[in-house]
């Protein structure tokens, strides 16, 4: 883990420069970890922020503003900023948004959650490196269950 090189971070969250959304700080490994190669060269000795607002196409922001990584500069799609199918929910076990779908579609239920939540207790998650966020990716799975649900209620699903 170490940062020996990358400036601290200094005050208050920037926003982005796209939307004027807050940021969320990622660690630098998730953004290494998931930019493709040619992009790497790019990064900043820099603190890195998440942009999680769904109608915006930057995913990460350096602290000083001057680096932009767009999600086509990922190597993974970032669900949250996706409407179409594949968006992945989970990145550690590879669950999509079809797959909650398909569940609800026909059984008006899913074991997904759960499943994610004994994984997640067993310590076999790698959020950190696997999801662009860099956190957990259950508070997503959920929105999209109800999501699924309330569609599947009004016969859209
Ligand atoms: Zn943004």
């Amino acid at each position: 883990m170490s940062q020996c090189c990358v400036t601290s971070y200094t005050g208050a969250a920037p926003t982005c420069p796209m939307n004027g959304k807050p940021m969320k700080p990622v660690e630098r490994k998730t953004v290494e970890g998931l930019l493709k190669p040619e992009i790497k060269v790019d990064l900043l000795l820099q603190p890195y922020y998440f942009c999680n607002a769904p109608d915006c196409d930057i995913v990460y922001v350096s602290e000083g503003k001057d680096h932009l990584v767009t999600k086509d500069m990922l190597i993974v799609r970032v669900g949250i900023k996706e409407t179409e199918d594949p968006i992945p929910l989970c990145y550690c076990f590879g669950y999509m948004r079809a797959d909650v779908r398909e569940d609800i579609r026909q059984k008006n239920d899913t074991d997904i959650e759960t499943i994610i939540r004994q994984r997640v207790k067993a310590k076999e998650c790698w959020c950190e490196e696997a999801n662009p966020s860099g956190t957990c990716c259950l508070g997503e799975v959920m929105k999209s269950i109800k999501l699924a649900k309330a569609l599947k209620d009004q016969n859209l699903l």
